[in-house]
């Protein structure tokens, strides 16, 4: 990978797996500026993961998409942003944790519904009445 910064050469000096190994972290160490940064390398879901859409027809399943949810859901949060990363970390987690490459839609919303409702009542709510137009499950 090349250094954001100077364009260097950068190598990997330390490398985890996320405990259910769909995504690897990695810090890296520019050779030429020292400039330490770090990389998420994760699966690219529109490419393996389909839904079938309310409207019909499949549609790839797109991190940015359910990024975009949840992040709304979180309502102005000062952190909405990292949380909203983490959340959508979980939330794949859980889609892919159903191990099947096509789901119906409301597979998809139910974990992020769930993810939303165990780290904050009102998220989970906010997104029901955002993306479903209701209030319950
Ligand atoms: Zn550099």
């Amino acid at each position: 990978m090349v250094c954001p910064i100077c364009g260097g050469n950068a190598e990997v000096s330390n490398s985890r797996k996320r405990r259910d190994g769909f995504s690897v972290w990695r810090r890296r160490r520019c050779r030429n500026c020292s400039n330490v940064f770090t990389t998420v390398e994760q699966i690219a879901t529109e490419s393996i993961i389909a839904f079938e859409a309310a409207e019909g027809g499949l549609k790839p399943l797109r991190r940015s998409d359910v990024y975009v949810s949840v992040f709304k859901a979180l309502g102005g949060l000062r952190t909405a942003s990292l949380t909203a990363e983490q959340l959508t970390l979980t939330c794949f987690d859980k889609i892919l944790g159903e191990r099947t490459a096509v789901l119906e839609q409301r597979t998809i919303e139910k974990h992020i519904f769930e993810t939303l409702s165990a780290y904050q009542s009102l998220a989970g709510q906010r997104y029901l009445l955002n993306e479903l137009g209701r209030t319950a499950v």
